[in-house]
Formats: C-alpha cells, structure tokens, sequence
C-alpha cells in the first residue's frame, strides 16, 4: 500500500471526525485523532473484511475497547461501503444508531464497548474460538493507555497469555494521556512492554501515527506464532489539528465553526 495513499486517507478521516464531532457538538476527539492511522492501517490494508457481508464467517475482527472514541470508525466503515454515508450526518443526535459509543446495530462493529477495560476480554473468547476452529482469521483490539488501570485488562491478558492466542493482535493507543491527565501520574504504566512479555505477549512497538509503521509492524508480527501479539502505538493525543495536539482538555470536546476552520486548514489536502 502507497504510503501517500494512507497520509492521504488519514487526513480525509481526520477531516471526518471534525465535521462529525462538530456536528454533534460533543465527542471524544483527542482520542479518535490519536487512533486513526492505526485504523487507516486495519481497514485499507491489513484486515480481511467484506462490507456486502458483515457477518461473514472468515472475516478478521475489529474491537474498538476504547469505544468512546468511535467517530474514525464509524466513518471508515461508511467509507467501506458497510452503511450509507448520508449516517454520518447523525452521528451522537437523538434517534441514530451512531451513538457516541460502539454500537452493534451498525453493520461491522462486532462489540458494543465503552464501558472501559471489556474489549479484551471479547477479544479473547473469539481468538480462542478461531483457534479452536483451526481458522485462519485474526482478531485485533484497540486499548487506550488510560484503559489499563482497569484490572479486568490484565485477567484477559493472563487468560490470553495461558491459551497462547497468536490469533489476537492487541494494540495499546499509547497517547499518555486520559481524561484527568498524564497516565504516568495518574496511573503508571511502565514498563509497558516488560509487563505484557511477563503475561506471554509477543510485544512490538512503532510509531502510531504513521499507517505505513504500523502495517510494517503488524506484517512482521504475523509471522511469530505461539504467542498473543501487542503492538505499542506511540501516538499524539490530537494528532493533525495544532491546537489540540498533546491538550487533555481535548479528551471530549465540542468544536466551534471557528474551530473546525482552523481544524480543517491543518487537515487540508496537501498539493503533490
Ligand atoms: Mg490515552
């Protein structure tokens, strides 16, 4: 995949979650921002999926853990052609099945999160249950880093660590940051990488803002069976619109006309 492409994707979807969030005039959008390039790397190239057919048996599974920030997926999905486009215009309002977290009633969400730390734990049984089948589909998950003080985390990670799940890809959208603040403050997280290894993780690390590390990345990991997989995104809370870049106080937000300009200025297409 042509790494303009995906800087090119990014952005429209970046663009996207703007105009949702705006809309709506509430949404988690230092989060969404800070994920998209690992979303762009999942949709447009890694993961096996079929917009005709949602519930097709061989499908790779997607899981969004950290499902308050659900706008870049709910605009990839549309983009992919699993629901109209026209929907986006109703995310977060009164009567849209695009609620403000994931929703199963929306063809290609496979969970509904958002009450933090469940995502692996689903995670978990369906990688055990392809493994069970002898398939050959994946299962990837997206964990916030603030997600991690939740302790339901690590029962799966040791129930993943115990069943060897190589069929269960875990991300961690490491932004340092959560609602409140620093995440080394609030909750320490370090040694990240060791702590997983210690549960049976095969665990990698790349920068998350970029689709074309990230796919770089997960191929590789795809060739180390035996163990459940992490990739460690560093990433940038707000990453692509300059005012919001590394501000908590862009956790959820509401985004002025005014603001969604100067957004959409920094998101604007770049000429060749
Ligand atoms: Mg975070």
């Amino acid at each position: 995949m042509e790494q303009k492409f995906l800087l090119k994707k990014a952005r429209e979807v970046r663009r996207g979650i703007c105009r949702m969030v705006n809309r709506a005039q509430q949404g988690h959008i230092g989060g969404a921002l800070s994920e998209t390039d690992y979303l762009v790397a999942l949709y447009y190239h890694i993961m096996k999926v079929d917009p005709a057919r949602p519930d097709w048996k061989d499908r790779d599974r997607f899981i969004l853990s950290k499902g308050h920030c659900v706008e870049p997926l709910y605009y990839i999905l549309a983009d992919k052609g699993f629901f109209p486009r026209e929907m986006l215009d109703t995310f977060s309002l009164p009567g849209s099945p695009l609620i403000g977290h994931t929703n199963r009633e929306v063809p290609g969400i496979e969970m509904n999160t958002g009450a933090l730390g469940h995502g692996l734990s689903g995670a978990c049984g369906m990688a055990l249950a392809a493994q069970k089948d002898q398939a050959d589909w994946k299962v990837f998950c997206l964990l916030g880093d603030g997600e991690l003080a939740e302790g339901s985390v690590w029962e799966a990670a040791m129930f993943a660590g115990h069943y060897h799940l190589d069929r269960l890809y875990l991300a961690i959208d490491r932004n340092r940051l959560q609602i409140s603040g620093p995440t080394e403050e609030l909750m320490s997280q370090e040694p990240l990488a060791q702590r997983f290894q210690s549960f049976g993780f095969d665990v990698a690390e790349c920068d998350g803002n970029d689709s074309a590390a990230i796919i770089a990345a997960l191929e590789a990991s795809f060739h180390r069976p035996g163990k459940p997989h992490l990739l460690i995104l560093n990433t940038l809370k707000g990453k692509g619109v300059s005012f919001m870049e590394g501000q908590t106080s862009w956790h959820h937000g509401r985004i002025t006309q005014e603001e969604l300009e100067r957004a959409l200025y920094d998101l604007r297409e770049e000429e060749d």
